[in-house]
């Protein structure tokens, strides 16, 4: 058996919206890092009004700090090698009242958001970007917003009339943009799973039919069955976020194995694929 070819000046970039996010892309991260890739993760909020699976953990107040240490933890169990985090607030699920919060990520100056993120990737400078698929996987309104200006700073970041030197560091333009997304097919295969099962839809307040991507505009599913022990463990770092009576906890194994053993990925922006692709490598073509 050949070695898998490594990939020592390559990087990648993911920019999310709360801790635990990066849970869909952490497989494929293991994977890269083996290979050699420089790996980070921007993270837009501290999840400060996620859940408190257990009052020991944290208190309303104290959930930003203890979420942004989980997603420390996570990400080292993954081996990922930068967190960086923009230092908005959560701004919960739609139409609740932390949305109205002044320093909520969904109301920031969306010009300034946009530079945040720019000047996240020029300090990076990563050879790839991935950030979520426009409706967030299932609609969460900071996953939509993520989503919208990363895209934004992907097409601007080079821009240094826009984003000046002085102040967002010097240009730089990475290679490829992805989103991660699930299936839409998968989606509502897994939405079946749960109704079969009497348990409460992750769906509520959306339609399901406009809930990640088109099945045809996913690119790569990166196979990471190997890595289903290992993103259990990270998940599990946190914590707060570990309520047993969430219907992702009470899902079978072999369901939840089935879910988690593919992470995809559609490229939107950026240098084209080539003919013959390979689609369990993000940077095909590129190398
Ligand atoms: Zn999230």
């Amino acid at each position: 058996m050949t070695a898998p070819t490594r990939f020592p000046e390559m990087s990648i970039l993911g920019v999310y919206a709360h801790p635990d996010d990066e849970q869909g892309i952490s497989g494929t991260m293991r994977i890269l890092i083996e290979r050699g890739v420089r790996t980070g993760l921007v993270c837009a909020t501290r999840g400060e009004v996620g859940e408190i699976s257990d009052p020991t953990l944290a208190t309303p107040e104290s959930l930003g700090d203890v979420r942004e240490d989980e997603l420390r933890r996570a990400a080292a169990v993954i081996g990922i090698h930068e967190v960086h985090f923009l230092g908005y607030r959560d701004s919960g699920m739609a139409g609740s009242p932390p949305n109205d919060d002044p320093r909520a990520f969904i109301r920031a100056d969306p010009v300034e958001a946009v530079g945040r993120i720019v000047r996240a990737i020029r300090r990076f400078q990563p050879t790839l970007v991935l950030t979520f698929d426009p409706s967030g996987v299932y609609g969460h309104p900071d996953h939509i917003a993520v989503n919208r200006w990363t895209t934004e700073a992907f097409h601007a970041v080079a821009d240094t009339d826009k984003y000046p030197v002085a102040e967002f560091g010097h240009p730089f333009q990475p290679r490829r943009l992805y989103y991660s997304s699930v299936s839409r097919s998968l989606l509502i295969a897994f939405d079946q799973i749960l109704r079969q099962q009497n348990l409460p839809s992750i769906f509520t307040g959306v339609d399901i039919n406009q809930m990640g991507l088109p099945d045809e505009m996913i690119t790569h599913r990166v196979m990471v069955a190997p890595y289903v022990a290992l993103k259990r463990k990270s998940l599990e770092e946190h914590r707060t976020q570990m309520n047993p009576n969430t219907a992702l906890a009470m899902i079978s194994e072999e369901d939840w194995n089935r879910i988690r053993s593919v992470e995809m990925f559609a490229l939107v922006a950026g240098d084209p694929l080539p003919p013959n692709a390979d689609d369990q490598d993000l940077f095909t073509g590129l190398h």
